[in-house]
């Protein structure tokens, strides 16, 4: 941790904490070992956890800035902190759907697996105080977070994300079942993927394995009490770093 100085902590989620820098535009991310669920009725400390994801999002974002997704990525340094670029943060979380999982099977009559073709763009109201809802077209208007231009280029964004993520985990026989993602304005108005992506944001099922506990290498091994999931997570890393070129060090 020599390439910036660390500056104050301006906030800290349930996975990370974000850290001002003494350059401007430039934060500091921390990834935690910390792992919550259900609105953090459900918490537990998983050594590893947070250098395993803070190693699969560099590599992932590389990956995807290959593929012409912008993103605030910048560049890691040592095992469990990144660099990104300052954003205006959206507070949306888009959650895309290839195939049915989690709260869709609950609150809809369609079964675990089923394709989503189209996939399926789920955007919620980030605050944890009213409990992540579901919006519309009709709520997104009147809480005005979104221009019409700007809800188009949300939806182009995480298409782009979602193509770009299958591409990757096809390569290594893992399933992308659904992701969420958050984005953010920089200063120029450029819409960047910010946040993370590990297997805390996405849901991944192992292709070579067919029990339906044993394919699951996502944070619903912690949601369910399965076990292993840093065990699950190492592996998502291993397939990852076999197909991806080494995640920038910053500075
Ligand atoms: P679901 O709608 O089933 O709760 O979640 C859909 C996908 O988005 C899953 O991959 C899940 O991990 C991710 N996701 C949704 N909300 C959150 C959240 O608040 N935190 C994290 N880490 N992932 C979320």
């Amino acid at each position: 941790m020599t390439a910036f100085s660390l500056g104050p902590l301006l906030y800290e989620g349930k996975a990370k904490r974000v850290f001002a820098t003494a350059t401007p535009e430039l934060l500091a991310v921390e990834f935690k070992d910390d792992a919550t669920a259900f609105n953090a009725e459900k918490k537990a400390s998983l050594a590893g956890k947070g250098a395993c994801n803070c190693r699969i999002s560099a590599l992932i974002f590389t990956w995807l800035q290959a593929r012409g997704v912008p993103t605030h990525y910048l560049g890691v340094s040592g095992e469990r902190w990144m660099l990104v670029r300052s954003v205006q943060v959206v507070p949306i979380e888009v959650v895309v759907r290839n195939l049915a999982a989690g709260s869709l099977c609950r609150q809809l009559p369609i079964a675990l697996g089923t394709r989503l073709d189209p996939p399926l763009i789920d955007l919620y109201y980030k605050d944890d105080a009213y409990g992540d809802p579901l919006l519309n077209e009709a709520r997104l208007e009147w809480l005005a977070l979104l221009s019409a231009e700007q809800r188009g280029q949300v939806a182009e964004l995480a298409l782009a994300v979602n193509r770009g993520l299958r591409e990757l985990f096809d390569a290594v026989d893992l399933e992308l079942v659904d992701f969420k993602i958050e984005l953010g304005f920089a200063a120029d108005g450029q819409l960047l993927l910010a946040d993370e992506i590990s297997p805390d944001t996405c849901r991944l099922w192992d292709r070579r394995v067919g029990d339906c506990d044993a394919r699951i290498l996502d944070k619903d091994r912690f949601r369910q009490d399965l076990g292993g999931v840093v065990e699950a997570y190492g592996e998502v890393l291993k397939r990852v770093q076999g197909v991806c070129p080494e995640a920038q060090v910053y500075g």
